[in-house]
């Protein structure tokens, strides 16, 4: 799916003299590197704060503690994602209130969102799924109007954005309260091991941000509230100051990918290719097309496997229908879409190595097999 290898050969002298000068300094924690990164971030994103974490599931925890989310809170959100954006919310007793997809763009249904709020809900965590914005202008409106929070689960856009329709261009995670993003290794934006982070305008958010990532400090060994222990390490932080540079070229060569499967794919009876809005670029951090209904989609990645093509079903199983979830009432209004989606869709290999030989193979396999 990813090829990660042929990435870092392009890169190989910079990344080890990156490493190679962290290890003879011995600077591994809050070195240099994380406090470069930092405002190299902030300025890609066009955001005030950046705070580096652990990883994109404590980037969602650490922002939901921070903007004060409370035991019983609902919190309204996509089922068809990634399970990290929902589980945080279990392990802080929020209610996850999940509510249905649009089909075309796989991202939360804005309608969905209005008809699910109650007097108890306090938070919307729009996912901007497979690499493409939500539908953000009418997202932030409804927050306004009932006095929501916004937490952008931002890990797999990272480097898209957003137009609004007075022009405004905003990168994706820099919309809401707080942007959430993860470098894990397959990521668009992705070091060599864990890590993420969470953007903000508001200083007193940013602040907050900062101290629940840090054990609830404020000075030095004074805590004043509970929080935890996540890190962007220095290693982590000098292989992303590297990648970061190339992050818009990387995203070019993923949307070429995608161009390319487009242009192949678009005239296959019984597949549909991923719908582009208008107002967001596109990173594709997955290219996933849905299948019609007549179309075995077990039996095609199955024969897909026999020809050495990798391809994966991004999700099989919705949050709200996973026994982790099994004693919370957490669904709101139909989600249709969202168990549809998860019997119908499945992911091709998406990267930044992708070569013409291998993209006309892919394809004309895929092509093999539904049209015979
Ligand atoms: C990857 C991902 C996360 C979690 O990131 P980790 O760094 O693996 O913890 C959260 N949400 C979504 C949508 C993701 O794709």
């Amino acid at each position: 799916m990813v090829d990660l290898v042929s990435q870092y050969e392009k890169i190989k002298p910079q990344v080890q003299s990156s490493i190679n000068n962290i290890l003879e300094k011995a600077q591994f924690i809050n070195g240099p590197d994380v406090h470069s990164f930092k405002s190299e971030l902030a300025t890609y994103l066009g955001a005030k704060h950046v705070v580096p974490c652990a990883n994109g599931t404590d980037a969602l925890q650490i922002a939901m503690m921070a903007l004060g989310l409370k035991p019983g809170d609902e919190v309204i959100t996509p089922s068809y994602t990634y399970i990290a954006t929902t589980e945080v919310m279990g392990l802080l007793r929020l209610k996850p209130v999940f509510v249905d997809c649009e089909k075309d763009t796989f991202n939360i249904s804005p309608k969905a969102i209005e008809a699910a709020i109650t007097a108890r809900t306090k938070a919307i965590v729009p996912v901007h799924l497979y690499g493409q914005s939500c539908d953000m202008e009418a997202i932030m409106k409804i927050a306004e109007k009932y006095d929501l929070k916004v937490i952008e689960d931002n890990a797999q856009a990272i480097g898209s954005d957003y137009t609004f329709s007075d022009g405004t261009v905003k990168k994706t995670g820099t919309i809401g309260d707080v942007g959430c993003t993860s470098f894990f290794p397959s990521k668009n934006l992705g070091c060599y091991g864990d890590g993420g982070a969470m953007c903000t305008n508001n200083d007193a958010v940013a602040e907050k941000l900062a101290m629940v990532a840090n054990h609830g400090q404020s000075k030095r060994y004074y805590h004043d509230m509970v929080g935890c222990n996540s890190r962007l390490d220095s290693i982590q932080a000098a292989v992303l100051r590297i990648k970061l540079r190339l992050l818009d070229e990387y995203i070019d060569a993923r949307r070429a990918a995608a161009d390319y499967y487009d242009n192949a794919f678009a005239d296959v009876e019984g597949l549909t290719i991923p719908h582009r809005i208008e107002n967001s670029k596109h990173v594709f951090h997955q290219y996933t097309l849905q299948l019609d209904d007549h179309i075995d989609r077990d039996a095609l990645v199955a024969y897909l496997g026999e020809n050495d093509i990798p391809a994966m079903i991004y999700y099989p199983v919705p949050a709200h229908q996973q026994k982790m979830f099994a004693s919370l009432e957490t669904s709101s209004g139909s989600l249709e879409n969202t168990d549809w989606l998860t019997t119908r869709v499945f992911s091709l290999p998406m990267h930044t190595e992708l070569e013409k030989e291998q993209l006309d193979f892919i394809c004309s396999t895929v092509k093999k097999f539904i049209e015979g």
